[in-house]
């Protein structure tokens, strides 16, 4: 294997606009593969990141959104190992697997059902891969996962966490197994995003940090289940766990509370309140499952003396998905007591520690965080293509912009301008 030239959107600092450069893409390290990307789309975390002045790691290529291609065929075929790596083509395709996993509703829908997963070996190998790597084979689609799943550490093999010690949150711009980058630029190393940098038409990639899926599923959407979609879904079902006829309350109706909303909606909830200072967001949330709008804009008193005044004393369930560590004080005020959970989900942009009266706490509500919606992210994602693949959930209504890799900029400048929920790029053939 060598290195390849390709193309990549670059960010040369931070909040600078991208720039397409021919950028070198080194072949993958053992247990790694390079891939194809196909379709990608831009988080809200991309961006915190890229405005950043604080983490100064560039030039980077951000990204972690993605489904895509693998693009080499190795020779032999294996049964799957854990902690493979791996290389592909970032498209907007993804894993599959899982004959057997028929998930009879989502009220069930739980870490019991989502353990079985887990011994599912995938079956097929392949690809422009590293030493080791067993699980992939060429024209596999699979989706990037910015956070892995190494199968074997202790948080892996506890059932009861996703935060892999092997695979987890890279945050220093570098591949998980030593420390460098495979991007370089005229020598000089590229920093990667989430070891994923999915706004290139290759990426190198953990095998552990990838997942097949369904070839019959359409990239083009499935790569929204990268990030935005599963984690507000899976906030829903496995970190709050709501119950049929709750009320839910959701600060921030972007796609991740969106599909928080979503979930709710799916599990029976009697009401969910959205709350969002842009008016333009309440049609978009009655599609997905929003009965009703508060704009604090138009409030005359603090947003959490509304929701507590209409819902006697507070909400069952409180999602912040906004990123702003004082929305965490007021969605814990917003909640019952007794058995009011309130769900942090957003990236701060500053501040990032969180202060609240201690008697919120003392009169029983609780309060959760989750990194990706606590989804083991290879056995569990392939779930929820499965899922939308047999309507249960929706992930079209997501996408409001396709853009071609050239008009990359124009999906920062329309999230930042809040006119878009997610922006789907779509790589050269
Ligand atoms: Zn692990
Ligand atoms: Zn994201």
């Amino acid at each position: 294997m060598t290195s390849i030239t390709c193309k990549a959107a670059v960010a040369w600092g931070p909040g600078e606009a991208l720039v397409i450069e021919d950028v070198v893409l080194d072949p993958p390290n053992p247990l790694e593969i390079r891939i194809k990307v196909v379709c990608t789309s831009l988080c809200r975390s991309d961006i915190t990141q890229w405005e950043s002045k604080a983490i100064a790691l560039f030039p980077r290529i951000f990204g972690h959104e993605a489904s895509g291609l693998f693009i080499k065929k190795l020779h032999t075929r294996m049964h799957a190992r854990r902690r493979d790596f791996i290389s592909i083509k970032l498209c907007g395709i993804i894993s599959q697997g899982k004959e057997g996993k028929n998930i009879q509703g989502i009220g069930s829908y739980g870490y019991v059902s989502l353990q079985i997963l887990h011994h599912f070996g995938y079956a097929k190998i392949v690809e422009s891969i590293g030493e080791g790597v067993t699980e992939f084979e060429k024209g596999d689609h699979v989706l990037t996962l910015f956070t892995g799943e190494c199968m074997t550490c202790k948080h892996c093999s506890s059932g009861k966490s996703n935060m892999c010690q092997v695979l987890g949150l890279e945050r220093k711009g570098v591949m998980h197994s030593d420390q460098k980058t495979r991007f370089s630029f005229k020598g000089k190393p590229v920093y990667h995003y989430c070891a994923v940098s999915s706004f290139s038409e290759y990426t190198v990639v953990h095998s552990g940090c990838a997942v097949k899926i369904n070839s019959n599923a359409p990239l083009e959407k499935i790569c929204l289940l990268s990030c935005g979609v599963a984690a507000g879904l899976g906030a829903a079902w496995n970190v709050a766990n709501i119950s049929k006829g709750s009320t839910v309350v959701i600060f921030g109706l972007g796609t991740v509370g969106l599909s928080v909303a979503q979930g709710a909606k799916l599990r029976g909830a009697a009401r969910i309140i959205g709350v969002d200072t842009n008016a333009e967001k309440y049609d978009k949330g009655k599609s997905f499952g929003v009965t009703e709008f508060i704009n604090p804009d138009d409030c005359n008193e603090p947003v959490q003396q509304v929701i507590k005044r209409i819902t006697d004393g507070g909400a069952d369930y409180s999602f912040e998905c906004i990123g702003d560590t004082d929305m965490v004080t007021t969605a814990l005020q917003s909640c019952c007591d007794g058995w009011g959970v309130t769900v942090t989900l957003g990236v701060p942009k500053t501040k990032p520690e969180i202060t609240a009266h201690y008697g919120l706490l003392l009169s029983g509500k609780t309060l959760k965080g989750s990194l990706f919606g606590g989804w083991k992210p290879k056995s569990e994602i392939p779930l929820l293509v499965d899922m939308y693949q047999r309507k249960e959930i929706q992930i079209d209504e997501f996408v409001t912009h396709d853009l071609s890799f050239m008009d990359i900029n124009k999906a920062f400048e329309l999230m930042r301008a809040g006119k878009c929920l997610r922006c789907v790029i779509h790589m050269p053939n």
